[in-house]
């Protein structure tokens, strides 16, 4: 921590203590939750996604689709595609997230075979993916637009930390595992509200250790604050974030990613 840094604690600590309302502190300590560490998912922010105009028109415009139907699923991450494919670049941009082809899908951990659709990537120093390679089967591409759609929505779901589930039945999810690459008809091909909420209860409760929020107070930015965990604690219908420091301090105020 900079000398600055615990200057600009110290100034803030004392001004919300002057000037955050008592009835709001004593709400601080309801319903919240300290924040977990998982890894391996897409850091809070805008996600470029590149998707390989190689691909036929139908099956392009499917995995944008897919790429688009994750986005409102969390206020965390939020996605950009390129739409037109006489536009998109034939390889990917330097600023892609994640790019979409086709090819040979990797084997999960322990198996030896080839799944319809998987990704590789790159981690930070935090293990945020830093980089993914989304690869689809040539089957799967072959089978048409629903396939693929299928395909890279599931697994830009496990990017967002959503495990292989069945929140009811196959027609009720999109982290639905185990369909043959040309997909039935009775599979969903776009997040349902079910998969969404997952998403948002993961980024809700995710630590992104050494990230840098800023400081709202009365819904007013005021200072770049670096977080190393957080609660989330649920008050008169709103969730809001606090760091460690300000939850043990009784302090109120919440933090947020200024737009
Ligand atoms: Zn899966």
């Amino acid at each position: 921590m900079t000398p600055t840094t615990m200057t600009r604690r110290v100034y803030l600590a004392a001004s919300l203590f002057l000037f955050f309302p008592l009835a709001g502190m004593a709400q601080c300590f309801s319903q919240c939750t300290l924040g977990s560490t998982p890894a391996n998912t897409l850091k809070p922010g805008t996600v470029r996604v590149w998707v390989d105009p190689a691909l036929p028109p139908e099956q392009f415009n499917a995995a944008v689709a897919a790429v688009q139907s994750w986005n409102g699923a969390t206020s965390w991450v939020s996605f950009t595609v390129n739409t037109d494919r006489s536009t998109s670049p034939t390889t990917p941009p330097s600023d892609a997230v994640i790019g979409v082809k086709q090819g040979t899908p990797p084997a999960p951990p322990g198996s030896t075979e080839t799944p319809c659709a998987n990704y590789s990537f790159q981690r930070d120093s935090q293990g945020n993916i830093a980089r993914a390679d989304l690869f689809l089967d040539p089957s799967v591409v072959q089978a048409g637009g629903r396939s693929v759609q299928f395909g890279v929505a599931h697994e830009i779901g496990h990017m967002l930390g959503s495990p292989d589930t069945d929140c009811q039945d196959r027609s009720s999810t999109v982290m639905q595992d185990g369909f043959p690459c040309a997909l039935p008809e009775e599979a969903r091909v776009t997040p349902a509200q079910c998969d969404k909420d997952k998403v948002s209860q993961f980024y809700a409760s995710r630590v992104n250790p050494a990230q840098n929020y800023q400081y709202y107070y009365y819904g007013q930015c005021y200072d770049v604050y670096l977080v190393t965990s957080y609660y989330w604690c649920t008050s008169g219908g709103c969730t809001h974030m606090y760091s460690t420091w300000q939850y043990l301090g009784t302090q109120c105020c919440f933090l947020g990613i200024c737009g």
